[in-house]
């Protein structure tokens, strides 16, 4: 799956766990900027081991720096595309979030958590329906995905024309569809 595929669907999964979650609260502004932050990092971090993430564009010296992490990580889909990538990055962002995040601000930092693990583990199934799949009990097994071999010719090319003409527009739909069913508890206007 591509960057802002990755992106949208970590979003939507994001808002619909908010909305079940947290169902006699309100959408306002802060919480959808705190749910849109959260996801975008949860669902970009996998890919760290992508040196052609975009996450690389927007740090200082990030295609040397995308290069050495993903050959630490040990090439695209390991550590970071399995449940142990997920509860090792999401200790260290709560840390961070712990340490750093100042009170105050419109984050709410529960939600931004929610949010972020929702992008994560969007990440991890998006990729899994497609032909690559993803080492989900890194270090052990081989990559494995939905379907299942030997089903698996039926999954999905990342960046082909089912991904971009039918997930990416889906997604977008489900995404609306949530926030108009939502819309009692919406308080952005
Ligand atoms: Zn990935």
């Amino acid at each position: 799956m591509t960057d802002k595929t990755h992106q949208l669907i970590g979003l939507t999964a994001a808002t619909s766990l908010f909305f079940v979650f947290h169902p006699t609260d309100q959408l306002t502004w802060g919480i959808a900027g705190t749910i849109a932050i959260g996801s975008f990092i949860g669902s970009v971090l996998p890919d760290i081991d992508q040196p052609t993430s975009d996450i690389w564009d927007v740090v200082p010296a990030g295609e040397w720096l995308g290069k050495l992490t993903s050959k630490s990580l040990g090439g695209h889909r390991n550590l970071s595309h399995s449940i142990l990538g997920f509860l090792l990055f999401t200790f260290l962002f709560n840390w961070l979030v712990q340490s750093f995040l100042k009170t105050g601000t419109f984050i709410d930092s529960p939600i931004l958590l929610e949010s972020f693990m929702a992008g994560f583990i969007a990440h991890l199934l998006a990729d899994s329906v497609t032909v690559m799949g993803i080492p989900l009990f890194w270090p052990f097994g081989a990559n494995m995905g939905f379907p299942p071999r030997p089903f698996h010719g039926i999954r999905i090319l990342t960046g082909k024309w089912f991904e971009n003409l039918i997930v990416f527009p889906g997604v977008v739909i489900v995404l609306a569809l949530i926030i108009i069913t939502n819309s009692n508890n919406l308080a952005l206007f």
